[in-house]
């Protein structure tokens, strides 16, 4: 007990007196212009430039049809589709908890989607973090697309709406179905908490970590349709 409490007391030490090293290129980071702990400012200017807004929306035209695409504007900071390893990003922010990460990239992409809304005038009602499920949640201690979304709420001021949608719990049969018929289950994943009123010929801005094939952010963004939503863009950090 008192060796551990030492070790602890040691490792706390450690990381205080540690200079911080970039999680892409190992390098010691010093003064960083760009603010962050963990990526350094050569790996920053470095990152993909993200896709455009029409090129990713493209995506959803693809695999649910150009009629049924929920979202009229995408955001994005960096395209990880050729390069995976800019993926360790989210990689370190979801998995080792480093929600530094969240909140520095978060901002970037808020100071990115103030631009935009400003310049076109768009008025935007609230900021929705994909939900995760309870579950997992309590794995991870956090859900990623809180932290961003809490990030681009504060950059933006569009407030934050965290309890809108709800991830519907799994029932125990499903993992028994295959690949297939999991993503198929996508679209009775998310349900909505509050009633039409709160969401009719309202705009919003749905928030997740990374875009692949879109089902996720497709069937929140369907769910809100549904209920009468106006206009709504999707935010993300990566492209992959
Ligand atoms: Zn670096």
């Amino acid at each position: 007990m008192k060796f551990r409490f030492i070790l602890e007391l040691f490792n706390s030490f450690n990381f205080v007196l540690a200079p911080p090293t970039c999680i892409l290129c190992g390098k010691i980071i010093e003064n960083n212009p760009i603010g962050s702990n963990h990526i350094c400012s050569h790996c920053w200017e470095n990152l993909p430039q993200p896709k455009n807004s029409k090129d990713i929306l493209e995506r959803f035209d693809q695999h649910f049809g150009a009629e049924n695409n929920p979202f009229s504007f995408a955001f994005s900071l960096f395209d990880s589709e050729k390069n995976h390893q800019f993926l360790e990003i989210i990689h370190y922010f979801k998995y080792s908890k480093f929600t530094q990460i969240g909140k520095f990239t978060g901002k970037l992409l808020g100071e990115k989607i103030k631009d935009e809304i400003e310049k076109k005038q768009i008025k935007v009602d609230y900021i929705v973090p994909v939900p995760i499920h309870l579950v997992r949640k309590r794995e991870r201690t956090f859900n990623q697309s809180e932290i961003i979304g809490q990030a681009i709420s504060k950059v933006t001021a569009i407030p934050l709406e965290t309890k809108l949608l709800k991830r519907v719990v799994y029932t125990e049969s499903q993992t028994q179905l295959g690949f297939e018929e999991r993503i198929s289950n996508v679209s009775k994943a998310f349900a909505i908490t509050r009633d039409k009123a709160f969401v009719e010929n309202k705009n919003f801005i749905i928030v997740d970590d990374v875009l692949t094939t879109g089902s996720t952010l497709y069937y929140c963004g369907k769910i809100l349709k549904e209920n009468g939503a106006q206009k709504l863009m999707l935010a993300v950090l990566t492209t992959a």
